[in-house]
């Protein structure tokens, strides 16, 4: 492979954004591909491609290859450079609006300033594997326990849908030009969630409006949040100790154990309404 930062002034790219580092070290490219631990006969969906170093390794795994790239210009190298590979193809598009194709396999090196709203994005998207790597702060997060700074509503979504593991640290001199931060790379398996949730939307909601104000205990945050189906007066008649501790200390099981029982109230004071009105 070419040295990066000669193919970048080759095709005349030197302003790049804080959203554009490349990774170039060869250890940190195999522990990607080495955790997808790919099936030849398995689809990948790689998003944000740049200049192609993990999507030409990874057309060497896989049966087929999407990979998406927002920027024009890095479209153009990857056509240049890549444009005869078989089993790829290639989508220049936003990945947080496009459509993204059915795979098996996720690989992001993901953009800074997208990381949070595609990780969420692509929990409601297919996939059997993602091997994402992020600034280490996020990552941390994806693997947080409760009770630690880095727990919040992004540690309890990933870990509803997904076993999470975080596969390797790496260094800021792995990307050209080099980042401030270090990275890591996250290993995502999804697997059906290990507790029970009676309404996964209601569910979501609650640690949506839990985790916005985390320094509240819940039965306050949930009673101040506009989009929460139970108001104050409601939730005053609830007895479940959850609500007398804060979001952030709970686990995804007892988030969902405290779902599950404003669920049941909800569909008991349904059928009370309906009952009364006949
Ligand atoms: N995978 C490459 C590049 C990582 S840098 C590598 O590891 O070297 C992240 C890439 O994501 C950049 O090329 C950037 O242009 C692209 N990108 C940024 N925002 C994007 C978006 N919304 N959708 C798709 N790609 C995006």
């Amino acid at each position: 492979m070419e040295h990066v930062p000669a193919l970048l002034r080759r095709y005349g790219l030197l302003n790049l954004n804080k959203d554009q580092r490349f990774l170039i070290s060869p250890r940190a490219l195999h522990a990607i591909v080495d955790a997808a631990e790919l099936e030849p006969s398995e689809v990948v969906l790689e998003i944000g491609a740049g200049v192609g170093n993990l999507t030409r390794l990874l057309c060497e795994r896989a049966r087929k290859v999407y990979a998406m790239e927002k920027d024009r210009q890095l479209m153009g190298v990857l056509q240049s450079e890549l444009g005869d590979i078989d089993n790829l193809e290639l989508i220049c598009a936003d990945a947080l609006e496009a459509e993204l194709p059915a795979c098996d396999v996720v690989v992001s090196n993901l953009p800074y300033s997208i990381a949070t709203p595609l990780t969420f994005r692509l929990l409601e998207h297919e996939f059997d594997r993602a091997i994402l790597t992020y600034q280490l702060e996020l990552a941390k997060r994806l693997t947080a326990k409760p009770s630690t700074k880095s727990y919040g509503r992004l540690s309890v979504m990933v870990q509803h849908h997904c076993d999470v593991r975080m596969v390797a640290r790496v260094p800021k001199g792995a990307f050209y030009p080099p980042p401030k931060v270090e990275s890591a790379t996250v290993r995502l398996v999804r697997r059906p969630s290990p507790y029970v949730v009676e309404d996964e939307a209601l569910f979501f909601e609650l640690v949506r409006a839990g985790f916005e104000h985390r320094r509240k205990k819940l039965r306050n945050a949930l009673a101040i949040s506009a989009s929460f189906p139970l108001g104050a007066e409601y939730l005053r008649s609830l007895s479940a100790p959850e609500l007398d501790m804060r979001a952030e200390e709970l686990t995804g099981a007892q988030l969902a154990s405290l779902a599950n029982i404003v669920h049941r109230k909800l569909k008991n004071a349904g059928a009370i309404a309906s009952a009364s009105s006949r």
